[in-house]
């Protein structure tokens, strides 16, 4: 269920302290300590799945939940115009911390030369 060594494994419990937006029996949100964007959330499963290159069928409700709940947890932080879900993957895809988790990235305006590109 849960990784000891694994950061978003601590935050999920409380041993590391986050800005908490949301949780439920299945996932859980918070603000990321380095945002990119006017809001930049991360949303993330409680039980621990290291990646999106390892999911299983029994990941599909935990993984659906991140991504019904992504538009009202940008709206209420006042991405109501639209956002960007990511989930960096794997070491091609600039995953750090290896933990699921999607950003929720957004603000009053577009989004563009603010995000990262390959090779930045
Ligand atoms: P990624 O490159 O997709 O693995 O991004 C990991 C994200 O986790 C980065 O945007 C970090 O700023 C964020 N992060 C790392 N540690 C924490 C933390 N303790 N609380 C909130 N966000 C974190
Ligand atoms: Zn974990």
């Amino acid at each position: 269920m849960h990784d000891p060594n694994c950061i978003f494994c601590k935050i999920v419990r409380g041993e590391i302290p986050s800005r908490k937006v949301y949780e439920d029996d299945l996932i859980f949100a918070f603000h990321d300590i380095s945002p990119i964007a006017p809001v930049h959330l991360l949303v993330i499963p409680k039980a621990h799945v290291s990646s999106l290159a390892e999911t299983r069928d029994s990941d599909a409700a935990v993984l659906g939940r991140m991504m019904s709940e992504a538009g009202r947890l940008a709206r209420e932080q006042g991405a109501d115009d639209g956002f960007r879900l990511i989930v960096n993957t794997g070491r091609v895809g600039r995953q750090e911390v290896m933990h699921v988790h999607a950003h929720i990235l957004g603000g009053p305006e577009p989004l563009g030369a603010m995000l990262p590109r390959p090779g930045a």
